[in-house]
């Protein structure tokens, strides 16, 4: 996604923005966290890594990349 520009970027209060977040998702594992500087490419400056908001979207991991090879696994077993 590209980043938009700071004007079109959402505000704190419309994401409903936490400081520090409450529950166990945050920004440095978003998809729209950027670094270096430090900031996100649909909510406006400042963000920080342990912050939240309602866009929160996860990174795709290893952990979704091990679940998708499991069912990949269990549906060649079952073809087989
Ligand atoms: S959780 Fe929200 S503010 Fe934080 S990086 Fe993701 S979209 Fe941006």
């Amino acid at each position: 996604m590209a980043e938009r520009k700071p004007k079109e970027k959402f505000s704190h209060a419309q994401v409903a923005y936490e400081h520090p977040a409450r529950g166990e998702d945050h920004c440095g594992e978003c998809t729209h966290y950027l670094k270096d500087p430090e900031r996100c490419e649909i909510v406006r400056s400042p963000i920080r890594a342990e912050d939240w908001c309602r866009k929160f979207k996860e990174v795709p991991g290893e952990t979704a990349a091990e679940e998708r090879k499991e069912h990949e696994d269990y549906a060649a077993h079952k073809a087989s």
